[in-house]
């Protein structure tokens, strides 16, 4: 069964089109993160599948029963924003029961025990009669889950939730996020913008680019064969190298080609769909490029910044800003020249835009 689908959806604000026809099946209990740089389209996606927003075109379905006519509270989905959105009158337990009332066809002694199971589950059960002034951000984001969790929904959406956390918090919450997750395994639609959450939490990440969703794959898949220059560029940390080059075939040597540079290419173009001459998108990443002495490129260093365990070296090899990731204590200063090598396994071209 499918836990929520997309077809065709689409929302367009006078004469921004946030939501450009985006189709997704998001399967029953699967994790299914949505990332993209600010403006993309996510959180409208989102509030979309909440119904939150009403749609321009398409359909919104929750385990295949189409409810794009339905308003929110008839959804069946509960849904974490970034700003938590707690009432600040209410106390932690009051705003976890808010909403699960007879009304709902909750008794108190049930709604009571959802609470209970939720907070223990969170681990605030001290923390149920307070009000969120006298939470910290960490805590006060533990109730707006708590508040989801108690719902008991058929679909999560969670709105960048952790993005108001100092960053030690964000990765711990993380973890149990992924915990939770594994223990309640409810279908799930995350929306972030920070690529490694996105690779870490998801069983599959939809990157989207432009109100358009550009690849939707497992993290290493996304990371190992990304579709397009866009999806390769932001996936990774740093992302992709890519360089706009030219096929080129001399004889028997097949090579991609861009100012001085030329990397050796194992295939023919014609093998690849492609002649001599055709323009690419050269792509490789920062950890696939090694600090040669006899390394096909050359790469003047601008910038070298050590991050523990790789030394990140920034440059520009034929005009282009590059970065190569290499071993932590070599001797590479600014204004060196170093050439690269590249491993022809390794390297990945993209249709130019
Ligand atoms: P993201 O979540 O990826 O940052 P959004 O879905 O918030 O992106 O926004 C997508 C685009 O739609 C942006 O250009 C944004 O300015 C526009 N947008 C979002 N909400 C509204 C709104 N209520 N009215 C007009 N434009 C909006």
């Amino acid at each position: 069964m499918t836990g929520i689908s997309l077809h065709n959806l689409t929302k367009q604000f006078d004469d921004v089109t946030a939501v450009d026809s985006v189709s997704l099946d998001v399967t029953e209990g699967e994790f299914l993160v949505l990332v993209g740089p600010s403006g993309c389209g996510k959180s409208t996606t989102l509030r979309l599948c909440a119904g939150l927003e009403s749609t321009t075109e398409g359909t919104v379905s929750i385990s295949d029963r189409n409810v794009t006519a339905e308003p929110a509270s008839e959804r069946d989905v509960a849904m974490v924003f970034q700003n938590y959105a707690l009432y600040p009158h209410m106390t932690a337990r009051e705003n976890m029961t808010f909403g699960l009332d007879a009304a709902a066809g909750f008794s108190g002694t049930e709604a009571t025990e959802r609470v209970e199971e939720a907070a223990a589950i969170l681990d605030i059960e001290d923390l149920l009669d307070r009000k969120p002034s006298a939470l910290s951000g960490g805590e006060q984001q533990r109730v707006a889950i708590g508040r989801a969790l108690v719902r008991d929904p058929e679909v999560f959406l969670m709105d960048e939730p952790l993005s108001n956390l100092d960053a030690k918090l964000r990765v711990q919450m993380r973890a149990e996020l992924a915990e939770l997750h594994a223990e309640l395994q409810t279908t799930t639609v995350y929306v972030t913008h920070d690529q490694v959450e996105a690779m870490t939490l998801g069983d599959r990440v939809a990157v989207m680019n432009d109100g358009r969703i550009e690849q939707v794959a497992p993290p290493q898949d996304l990371y190992d064969a990304p579709d397009t220059r866009f999806v390769a560029e932001f996936i990774g940390s740093p992302g992709m190298n890519t360089v706009d080059a030219t096929l080129r075939r001399r004889g028997t040597v097949s090579e991609i080609v861009w100012g001085d540079n030329t990397v050796p290419l194992d295939a023919s173009p014609e093998s690849l769909g492609l002649t001599s001459g055709d323009r690419v998108v050269f792509g490789v990443r920062p950890e696939d490029l090694s600090a040669d002495t006899d390394g096909d490129v050359r790469m003047e260093v601008t910038v070298t910044e050590p991050l523990g365990s790789t030394l990140l070296v920034r440059g520009t090899v034929g005009g282009h800003e590059m970065e190569v990731s290499i071993q932590p204590r070599s001797l590479v200063e600014v204004g060196d020249q170093i050439t690269l090598g590249v491993d022809p396994d390794r390297l990945h071209l993209f249709d130019p835009e």
